[in-house]
């Protein structure tokens, strides 16, 4: 049963409704949401609702009709973010866990952390503790094991997923690992489970051989009952069925059924999955596709030589092309892969800068795709301060007002955002860092709008012009242009409009509490806006090791013929790489023009700097907008 909370109880309330959930003989576990928080009862006794409806601050009682409370959606709508330091499991994010199967020695286990962390892999796997099918093979290292995995996390900084396998081990892996790992044969280990929810530590539950989905998530239901600890991630590692082809089956459905059933999050293990090197990268983007919350992988220095499951180990270079594939993947169902270099980091204010605050500013209201973007960036934490126009977010970056600003440069489908090009010009402001989005637009309603009731559309130009297609088959609709896509829903909804329609994001329909009419309406589903994070002046967005790769600038030429020439031929004479040319007209100078330049490298490599001198000699006007890591 739970007790649905009304939105601003008091502490009172809530204590008065705890003691009487005790005095009833069951538990209390409170759960606060983003929409709404929840006191679940748990106890074996089945209780009346009648017992706690009346009570002050109360809004509903309703029964978990699942045998899993505390672990469904029922009870928990929004998802558990499992968060180890400055690494988040769940939400958009997709976590990268690879290594070993087993600490086999220092040398190779320092050597695979080295190699993981460099490709910017968050948390390092291997075994000290192995469950092993054969009493003659290598059971593992035990806690010397340990103490080379504590080593690796302070030589790379990665977090440590390592096996538990039995109760009385418990405190001694919680002593070096940051997550502690039940393998698919302990996975009904009651006891093993019951210690696990004793203490703090995030637990990584991997689904039994033969267990089914209602089954694992009663055992995810056993750590969680405490109320104690709360980070379970469950992994689909492969279950037993008739096929011998492979080592196991790899359990796709589980994702989608999990996600609807559980708000917890879920990765997927493809080695023990699969069984085979080979098989291992197209299952784990499979897996990331059927949106999964991150992968488990297992490499090894030398594969042939591991003392368990080489076949199935990965070489290095594996691991490399398969994150480039995930990046690739990971945008087209809405997440990003967490790589410790693009590990979106708090925005803080500089120590002696001068913002006051730590927000991000966004041109927008609540929902805009560029408020999505600002997450993405800088993680679902961040705060985020909505602005009426482009100018109001440079403003607030040069005031101070707010430490981060973002804004859209260019879209796939509708081209470039010229005001922020003109804006980047005029302001004293640095591009720090830039983050790519795929946009989906959805037509969106009040409730009870039908698509014949539809005569007025509201939309942003640049969201109209990547629906135009969508648009064309609807002549007959006239098109009102607002300068915001979440404030077009917002606008349509304050008005109780039942003839009009607006073009923005699912967040925005889900912010406003809206209907969606029809999604995915982007003349080409290949839509992708990229966004630029600015500060005033050079500021470092906490992003850790991020390898600074691209120069922006823009520069003036003088009018006369070849002059554009000459300013590119500096950079080809050095090798350096153009990525992007634009050219806007210089304000008050009618037909003379501003070349927007963005180019491969840092300013500080040698070839870089040297073409920015060169480059002195051919122009009028020159602004480096900013060094940073491309996204
Ligand atoms: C492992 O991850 O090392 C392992 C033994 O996996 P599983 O429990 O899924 O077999
Ligand atoms: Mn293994």
């Amino acid at each position: 049963m739970i007790i649905v909370l009304k939105t601003g109880h008091s502490s009172d309330e809530l204590v008065a409704i705890e003691e009487s959930v005790k005095r009833a003989g069951a538990s209390p576990v409170l759960i606060e949401g983003k929409e709404r928080s929840v006191v679940a009862v748990i106890g074996a006794a089945k209780l009346e609702t009648a017992l706690f409806e009346q009570l002050p601050g109360v809004a509903q009682v309703m029964r978990v009709s699942k045998p899993y409370k505390l672990a469904s959606r029922e009870v928990k709508h929004d998802d558990t973010i499992v968060r180890i330091g400055d690494v988040a499991i769940g939400g958009d994010q997709v976590v990268i866990m690879a290594g070993p199967c087993s600490v086999e020695n220092r040398k190779m286990l320092l050597e695979s952390a080295q190699h993981l962390s460099a490709m910017g892999v968050t948390i390092l796997r291997g075994g000290a503790y192995k469950p092993r099918t054969s009493p003659y093979a290598f059971q593992g290292m035990g806690e010397d094991g340990l103490k080379l995995l504590e080593e690796a996390r302070e030589l790379t900084g990665m977090k440590i997923v390592t096996e538990v396998m039995a109760p009385d081990k418990v405190e001694i892996v919680a002593k070096y690992a940051d997550i502690l790992q039940i393998g698919a044969r302990n996975m009904q280990n009651f006891d093993l489970l019951k210690e696990c929810a004793e203490i703090h530590k995030p637990v990584l539950l991997k689904r039994g051989l033969s267990a089914t989905i209602e089954e694992w998530l009663q055992s995810a239901e056993y750590i969680l009952s405490t109320g104690k600890n709360r980070d379970v991630i469950l992994c689909e590692r492969g279950i037993r069925t008739f096929e011998t082809a492979t080592r196991n089956t790899m359990d796709l459905n589980a994702i989608p059924v999990l996600h609807e059933r559980t708000h917890l999050p879920v990765i997927v293990d493809p080695s023990h999955g699969t069984g085979v090197r080979s098989y291992v990268a197209p299952l784990a983007m499979a897996a990331i596709a059927a949106g999964a919350d991150g992968v488990m992988l297992e490499c090894h220095p030398e594969p042939e030589k591991a003392l368990s499951d080489g076949p199935q180990s990965l070489t290095f270079d594996m691991v490399e092309r398969l994150l480039r594939d995930l990046e690739a993947i990971a945008p087209v169902v809405g997440k990003r892969v967490a790589l410790a270099h693009k590990i979106p980091a708090a925005a803080k204010p500089a120590k002696k800068g001068h913002a006051t605050s730590e927000a991000v500013a966004f041109q927008g209201e609540h929902g805009a795709f560029s408020e999505k973007a600002a997450r993405q960036f800088f993680g679902d934490k961040a705060k985020t301060s909505p602005s009426s126009s482009f100018r109001d977010v440079f403003e607030k970056v040069v005031a101070g007002d707010v430490a981060f600003g973002i804004v859209p440069v260019e879209n796939t489908l509708g081209g470039s955002i010229h005001q922020n090009y003109d804006l980047l010009c005029e302001f004293d402001v640095q591009i720090v860092g830039e983050t790519k989005l795929r946009v989906v637009h959805n037509l969106i309603a009040n409730k009870g709008t039908k698509l014949a009731d539809i005569k007025r559309i509201y939309a942003h130009p640049q969201a109209a012009a990547q629906c135009e297609r969508f648009l064309r088959q609807h002549p007959t609709w006239s098109i009102l242009q607002v300068y915001d896509t979440a404030g077009s829903v917002k606008m349509i909804k304050e008005e109780k409009a039942l003839d009009a329609a607006a073009i923005a994001s699912s967040a925005a329909a889900k912010h406003f509490d809206m209907d969606i009419l029809k999604e995915g309406i982007e003349s080409d589903p290949q839509n992708y806006t990229r966004f630029i994070v600015l500060a005033h002046g050079p500021r470092d967005p906490g992003r850790g090791p991020a390898k600074v790769d691209k120069v922006s600038l823009v520069y003036a030429t003088e009018n006369k013929p070849g002059a554009l020439f000459r300013t590119l031929e500096v950079f080809a004479k050095r090798g350096v790489n153009l990525c992007r040319l634009e050219s806007r007209p210089i304000p008050g100078k009618p037909f003379e023009y501003l070349f927007y330049v963005d180019l491969t490298g840092d300013v500080h490599d040698k070839s870089v700097a040297g073409a920015l001198k060169d480059l002195k000699e051919h122009i009028t006007f020159v602004k480096v907008l900013g060094s940073y890591p491309s996204a």
